[in-house]
């Protein structure tokens, strides 16, 4: 594939008669440097690569340069004939006509990648983003990192730090799991056809061990909830609605940790929540 640029991407478009759906979330990248610094940033030099939704085969192309195989699971048939044509010159590149929500990770790895580690890289649909992003992060694969392009305010919101107004449930899901950093944001225009807002790339690196440990992930993410189920209470009150130890346990349990009661539970660090899950089971 050569260069990509916006009219390289209009000339496929307009070649195939191919028409973009909005509903699929289908924005596709047209800058050949935010390519490369996706598929650089997916590390995945000699290794292998899962892609989520390959579009024309853009980023396809470039993860294709530098692995030793990728799968790429599309959703839109209607692009799987396209994508033959604009990947040919690549062996390593296995294409899939599937819904990744209905798809279940672990038997691809198993089936495609003979159980070996895996990165997955994707200029997500908009519409699934959250799931997406929830469930491999929630996967326990042998998943190395997870690079993302997403709405900017999603990338930061993942990202971000506790006491920030960004900072919530899925911050702390992502911190436990990865080290999440910011390789570059991409405006709007860089797409076609663009979308509304700005986009940020994201890699997600898996930590060998989780940030912090826990005796009880499900008490864990159950605690962050509730900490976070309503932003203008307390987190003592918070946890009254979804812990049934009652007011004086509750407190006499914080104090215990050393977390003021009337605190509000989204200037609480993956520490402090590790503390106190800990304490609450
Ligand atoms: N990777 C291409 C690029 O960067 O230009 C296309 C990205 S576009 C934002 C999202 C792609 O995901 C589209 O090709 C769309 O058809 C595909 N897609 C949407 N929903 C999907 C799903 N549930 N499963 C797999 N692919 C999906």
């Amino acid at each position: 594939m050569d260069f990509i640029s916006p009219s390289m991407i209009k000339r496929i478009a307009a070649k195939y008669d191919f028409k973009f759906k909005k509903g699929l979330g289908q924005n596709f990248l047209s800058s050949q440097e935010i390519l490369e610094e996706i598929a650089d940033a997916a590390g995945i030099c000699g290794a292998n690569a899962l892609e989520i939704g390959p579009g024309f085969g853009v980023l396809t192309n470039e993860l294709a340069k530098q692995a030793k195989k990728v799968v790429a699971l599309e959703i839109d048939e209607r692009l799987i004939p396209i994508l033959g044509d604009t990947l040919s010159e690549y062996d390593n590149v296995t294409i899939i006509n599937r819904d990744i929500m209905k798809t279940d990770i672990s038997d691809i790895i198993k089936k495609e990648f003979d159980g070996e580690r895996i990165s997955i890289a994707a200029n997500l649909p908009y519409y699934i983003t959250t799931p997406i992003i929830t469930t491999v992060l929630e996967s326990k694969l042998p998943i190395d990192n997870f690079v993302v392009m997403v709405q900017k305010e999603v990338a930061l919101r993942l990202g971000a730090k506790p006491g920030t107004k960004d900072y919530g449930a899925i911050s702390v899901l992502c911190q436990y799991y990865t080290e999440p950093e910011i390789i570059c944001t991409v405006p709007a225009e860089l797409f076609v056809p663009a979308p509304k807002v700005d986009s940020a790339v994201l890699r997600m690196k898996f930590r060998e061990t989780t940030a912090v440990s826990v005796k009880d992930e499900n008490m864990f993410f159950k605690t962050v909830k509730a900490a976070f189920s309503q932003r203008r209470k307390t987190l003592l009150n918070c946890l009254l609605s979804n812990f049934t130890h009652g007011r004086e346990k509750l407190v006499e349990i914080m104090n215990s940790v050393g977390i003021d009661p009337k605190r509000r539970g989204e200037t609480l660090s993956l520490e402090e929540f590790a503390r106190l899950a800990d304490a609450l089971k």
